[in-house]
């Protein structure tokens, strides 16, 4: 199979000036393999997407030059397949129901005396793993989320990135039983990318580092469905005015769409691709071929 690669923005904003960075590289592995290059609308998570996003964003790809070569997939229109994913992963075993709330779990910790460090992510202590007994099915019952279970798993996995090269990490020590399916009905951002990447044939994927921490959960998904893995490459991230990661929080403005060649530039520059004018002039040059060499006429010089 060819290559096939993506970006998948959340439209819970515009694209700002860091999200251009992933969108570029992206597009720009896709084509020095002469792959395809695909945007996918990753608005999964309803509550924190913004109504018309979605075209936006496209809108503001298209100003820089970057078109979905195939019609751009929208996660929200997608819940039969990941519902599907999810009966398979039941079926055979690898998730259960998980009625614990944000309290729960935080008191869990407590009891294990596990206190969870500020900012860090809450490891699920495995309380509902074991649970046998079928929650009364009443017209009020609440829902359960649904939980991968990473202790059956080989929950070590390593995987190869491009970039940043040999990585692990144990997914049941450093993460817990994540959550595919949240108590709304709603399908996470784990269980909905790793089916899209595999529908969609994505080959290669190329994203912004702060993304990396998730390769090891969608390889265990990815191998519980019995789907390929694609090959991973983590981008350097922009970075805001307080050294972290740009971001809609510490202060990213919508991209302007105004200045293409500026921003396209800027995030060129991230990623180390360090634009010159010889450059410039050179493309100039070929474009200048393309638009007059058909009128040149030796006999006139
Ligand atoms: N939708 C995710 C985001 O905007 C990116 C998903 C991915 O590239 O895997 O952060």
């Amino acid at each position: 199979m060819g290559y096939r690669g993506r970006f998948a923005p959340s439209p819970t904003g515009p694209l700002h000036a860091g999200s251009l960075v992933a969108a570029l590289a992206s597009w720009l592995d896709a084509r020095s393999h002469d792959g395809t290059w695909l945007v996918r609308i990753e608005d999964v998570d309803a509550p924190r997407c913004v109504a018309g996003m979605g075209e936006h964003i496209l809108s503001q790809l298209a100003a820089f030059g970057l078109a979905s070569d195939e019609v751009p997939l929208v996660q929200s229109q997608r819940a039969h397949a990941y519902q599907q994913a999810l009966e398979t992963l039941i079926a055979s075993g690898w998730v259960y129901p998980c009625h614990c709330s944000r309290k729960d779990i935080l008191n869990a910790l407590a009891v294990l005396g596990r206190e969870r460090p500020r900012h860090a992510e809450l490891v699920y202590p495995g309380t509902c793993r074991s649970k046998t007994e079928v929650v009364a099915d009443l017209p009020n019952a609440p829902q359960p989320a649904w939980r991968f279970r990473t202790d059956t798993a080989h929950p070590l996995v390593h995987w190869h990135d491009r970039r940043l090269g040999c990585q692990q990490q144990d997914v049941e020590k450093t993460v817990g039983d994540f959550p595919l399916q949240r108590a709304d009905g709603c399908a996470t951002y784990q269980l909905a990318v790793v089916v899209d990447d595999a529908a969609q044939g994505i080959t290669h994927i190329v994203r912004g580092e702060d993304l990396a921490d998730n390769t090891a959960r969608q390889i265990l998904l990815q191998q519980a469905l019995n789907l390929p893995t694609p090959s991973y490459l983590h981008t350097p991230l922009m970075l805001g005015a307080n050294g972290e990661k740009l971001s809609k929080q510490n202060g990213a403005q919508a991209l302007d769409i105004s200045n293409p060649l500026a921003g396209l530039k800027q995030a060129a520059v991230v990623l180390g691709l360090r634009p010159s004018p010889a450059k410039l002039v050179n493309a100039a040059l070929q474009d200048w071929m393309g638009q007059w060499q058909h009128l040149y006429n030796p006999a006139h010089d």
